[in-house]
């Protein structure tokens, strides 16, 4: 059907499918009747349920004659979307609310989801398509059986149906109230009223269809208490004024009706017939409602909206500052050792990672070696700083070196010594064209051998005072290999 068949005013069959089943299905009357307690006992003593956001799987069936109704995925997303903002008040348009109702307008806490899991356990996109050769459907339900032209529903203990099909009677859609027949459970829409795009066509081209026979699906009433235009209707929710009959179209605040000036009614709600651009409010009361059918009939629907991954530092946060051009900051994807990469154009860190440490007191962000200011760390690039310093000729370090103890102070420390991570190799490469070349060798093993001597007491003795955490004596355990390491090479050197 082409989009200019679609309704000019809104219209929902919901109270005629609500009316057949109270004539034609017995159980259904005590089923509403329990619903009712329900709803009602969840307002007056405030019993909460669920907590959070309850995500909803969708499944929509599309059931079409025509190509242009076999609608496409885009629209049914951009119909997901609606759903996702009217039923968590993050509608744009809510602001629009004018300022009497504004306290009014609440969270539904509700989300959906097309379904990624079929009935069968099997991996969906929670989309259905089906060919029929029905012009149009009613809302006797046709739709929801394969056997009159439609598509069966899928479980609704645990899915919502949306039945997207080409209606006929000027229908825009229809919803079942919970306490109805699993077969026929869902909402059925006309597919130029459904989502935001493809044959959405105004002035219900903005997904609000949807919203309101969802709204129906758990359990909220017409705004206006299908009275026709009488004041003694009720939609069965305390924060929403009495109101005569519908409104449709575009309203201007006020609108009064029953009485219910100087405000009016609430218009703007989703569960009057205004245009989509006209409806973008629920309200607290009519959120009760739906959280007391998702307590009570649709119980075993949907699940718990896990609460966003938040990545934490072990330290105050509010002192530890990226630069804005979060692009190049990147960080690897082994957490366990929380590795930088070198691309950060002022932040450098040595390449070995491994040995790259932070201090626990992050408050600023210390590492333990500035490439920027520590000058010492560059010896290979100018062969002057890479200069053995001069010194005093030590002795060659006693046996007692190689077994690790640090007493022996024969050796002693004299001058800027080499980085505490670097080795002799730079030096001994820098001999080779340097005249006595071997003993500045061994002296500058002999500094760097002081030198390890000297970190290693300072652990010895932070050890004793207790100030070692286990990494920091992860670290004396390495720098002690390293020393170890060291003075073998130098014995080998001075031996050979
Ligand atoms: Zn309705």
């Amino acid at each position: 059907m082409a989009a200019n068949d679609t309704p000019r005013v809104r219209n929902c069959g919901t109270m005629l499918v609500h009316e057949r089943l109270l004539r034609t299905d017995p159980s259904y009357l005590s089923a509403r009747v329990a619903s009712e307690n329900r709803a009602w006992e969840a307002a007056t003593f405030r019993i909460a349920g669920r907590t959070g956001i309850t995500v909803i799987p969708v499944v929509v069936h599309v059931v079409y004659r025509t190509n242009t109704q076999n609608i496409a995925d885009t629209q049914i997303q951009s119909q997901i979307e609606v759903l996702n903002r009217d039923f968590r008040k993050t509608n744009p348009d809510a602001a629009s609310t004018p300022a009497a109702f504004s306290a009014l307008v609440a969270d539904a806490r509700i989300e959906f989801e097309l379904a990624t899991t079929d009935p069968q356990g099997n991996p969906t996109t929670g989309i259905t398509r089906t060919q029929t050769n029905v012009a149009s459907f009613g809302s006797d339900d046709g739709v929801k059986s394969a056997g009159s032209g439609g598509v069966d529903a899928w479980p609704a203990d645990r899915y919502l149906n949306i039945w997207v099909c080409e209606l006929g009677g000027g229908l825009l859609g229809y919803a079942q109230f919970p306490g109805g027949p699993a077969a026929t459970d869902g909402v059925v829409i006309l597919h130029s009223g459904f989502g935001t795009n493809g044959t959405a066509a105004a002035p219900f081209n903005l997904g609000r269809t949807a919203t309101h026979e969802i709204g129906h699906w758990v359990n909220l009433r017409h705004i206006w208490g299908d009275d026709g235009s009488g004041c003694s209707g009720d939609d069965f929710v305390t924060d929403t004024p009495n109101q005569a009959g519908s409104n449709t179209g575009m309203p201007s605040f006020p609108r009064v009706s029953c009485n219910n000036g100087p405000n009016g009614d609430l218009f703007m709600n989703y569960m009057d017939y205004t245009d989509d651009a006209g409806m973008f409010m629920f309200t607290h009361g009519q959120v009760t409602r739906m959280q007391a059918t998702l307590d009570g009939d649709r119980i075993s629907i949907g699940y718990q909206k896990p609460a966003p991954v938040t990545l934490k530092f072990r330290d105050d946060i509010n002192t530890l500052k990226f630069r804005d051009d979060v692009a190049t900051l990147k960080f690897r994807d082994d957490v366990v050792t929380l590795k930088f990469r070198d691309d950060n154009t002022t932040l450098k860190f040595i390449d070995d990672n491994n040995t790259l440490k932070f201090r626990d007191d992050i408050a600023t962000l210390k590492f333990r070696d500035d490439m920027v200011t520590n000058p010492r760390l560059d010896p290979i690039k100018d062969p002057q700083l890479d200069k053995p310093p001069i010194m005093d000729r030590a002795k060659m370090p006693s046996g007692d070196l190689a077994q690790g103890t640090t007493s022996d102070r024969s050796l002693q420390r004299v001058g800027p010594a080499p980085f505490i991570l670097s080795t002799p190799h730079h030096s001994t490469a820098w001999a080779r064209s340097y005249a006595g070349a071997y003993e500045d060798t061994m002296a500058a093993y002999e500094a760097q051998i002081a030198e390890y001597e000297q970190f290693l007491e300072q652990y010895s003795e932070a050890e004793a005072a207790g100030q070692l955490t286990a990494s920091d004596i992860a670290e004396a355990e390495q720098l002690y290999a390293e020393y170890v390491r060291l003075v073998d090479e130098y014995y080998q050197l001075s031996n050979g």
